[in-house]
């Protein structure tokens, strides 16, 4: 159980409440290419105007590192917001962030209002976690929500520092949901519990896999980062992926499994190419037997049985990385494999955001998951089993 206030913990009749929200979708010459992140924001915000807050939104967009960026600015997001709230959302435009044009628009604010403020990151201070700039967020504010839970793995101004100058702080709805969601599987999961490990690399993952460890029944471990493993067992990779400093890790990780009796499913054939592109000749091979000139991108379909075969009997599935590299239809259907297996399961299944959110969107099997992420950095802390900075700067119940 979530010990934190929420916003149904908060009398906000009247009051001025900064939400935090991640409004970080990609845009492509302006226009939003993808909006979960702002439909799933919708709750908290909806809630909270008809209560009669005056609501007052902030977001960081991309890495304008610390100034203007006008290519990063939030107008699009105000725009799209203001169509699907179906009411006015001023755009306070300040260079600074909580410059005349913020203070005003918040100080014109009646009852249900909403205003959005620029991007928090045009600001430098914003990721330092600076004094100042927390002060300045949170003169606009009575009370903080923090609905962000894509951006809650950083202690910035607008998720951990503007807390100790308001009133009062809760997490928003998005927040409760994805602290619910991923919280039950990793912590008290329905068994067999699967987690499927994917993407690039071994190092970006190390605390993931050495907490689900103590937590799964299965672990699949698929994607770049299995080349390291098959190494570890004695393997031959060829040009595959491979991160020589990690593979007494990855043997250390091996034995680990054993000894809590976790099954540890690698992949046992490869699609194997000469070169990194779509179109290319391809063949699959014995995972330990990469040829050399030959680079692995893709689980075979052997693999693809295996690992569909382990879903099958799951309870609880988490999945976070792809499987190979999706972004080349040739090299996809490990991916989809995976993606299609959890589908068909009655089960609760997670997608850890980032890819393999995009992959299984992309797929048209989004609708049949039982949730997925909207933060793919933040969902892997939290598979480390750490607490968020963001959830533990907001006031206890
Ligand atoms: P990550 O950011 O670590 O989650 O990794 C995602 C990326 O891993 C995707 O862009 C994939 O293309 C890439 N990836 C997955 N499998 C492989 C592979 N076998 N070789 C190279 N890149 C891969």
């Amino acid at each position: 159980m979530l010990q934190k206030k929420t916003v149904d913990d908060l009398q906000v009749k009247g009051k001025r409440v900064l939400v935090r929200c991640d409004f970080n979708v990609p845009l492509q010459d302006g226009v939003i290419t993808d909006e979960n992140r702002i439909t799933a924001a919708l709750p908290t915000i909806q809630k909270l105007i008809k209560e009669g807050a005056k609501v007052i939104l902030c977001s960081h967009m991309g890495k304008p590192k610390g100034e203007p960026k006008p290519e990063l600015s939030l107008a699009p997001v105000a725009k799209r917001l203001s169509e699907l709230l179906g009411q006015d959302v001023v755009f306070a435009k300040d260079d600074t962030v909580v410059g005349e044009n913020a203070k005003k628009a918040v100080a014109e604010m009646k009852d249900g209002d909403v205003v959005l403020l620029e991007n928090t990151r045009y600001r430098k201070e914003e990721t330092k976690n600076e004094e100042n700039f927390s002060k300045e967020l949170a003169s606009l504010a009575d009370v903080f929500v923090n609905d962000a839970f894509g951006s809650s793995h950083r202690a910035h101004c607008s998720t951990v520092g503007v807390t100790e100058f308001v009133e009062e702080s809760a997490v928003g709805y998005l927040m409760e949901k994805e602290i619910a969601f991923l919280g039950n599987a990793v912590n008290n999961p329905v068994r067999p519990f699967v987690a499927i490990l994917g993407g690039s690399k071994v190092s970006d993952k190390i605390n993931v896999i050495n907490n689900l460890l103590e937590k799964v029944d299965t672990l699949i471990i698929g994607g770049g980062m299995a080349y390291t493993f098959a190494v570890a067992k004695g393997g031959h990779v060829g040009e595959s992926l491979l991160e020589l400093d990690k593979v007494d890790y990855a043997r250390e990780m091996i034995a680990k499994a054993e000894e809590k009796g976790v099954n540890l499913l690698l992949p046992v054939d490869t699609v194997v190419t000469k070169e990194f592109k779509n179109d290319t000749e391809f063949k699959t091979v014995p995972t330990g037997e990469i040829p050399d000139g030959w680079m692995g991108l893709d689980i075979g379909e052997k693999t693809r049985e295996l690992f569909a075969n382990a879903i099958k009997n799951a309870k609880t599935v988490v999945w976070n990385g792809p499987m190979g590299v999706f972004e080349f239809e040739n090299f996809a259907n490990g991916t989809k494999a995976v993606a299609e297996a959890m589908a068909a399961i009655d089960a609760t299944t997670i997608i850890g955001g980032g890819d393999s959110a995009a992959a299984v969107n992309q797929l048209g099997y989004g609708s049949k998951m039982t949730h997925i992420s909207t933060g793919g950095g933040a969902s892997l802390e939290f598979l480390e089993g750490k607490e968020l900075p963001g959830v533990a700067a907001v006031d206890d119940k």
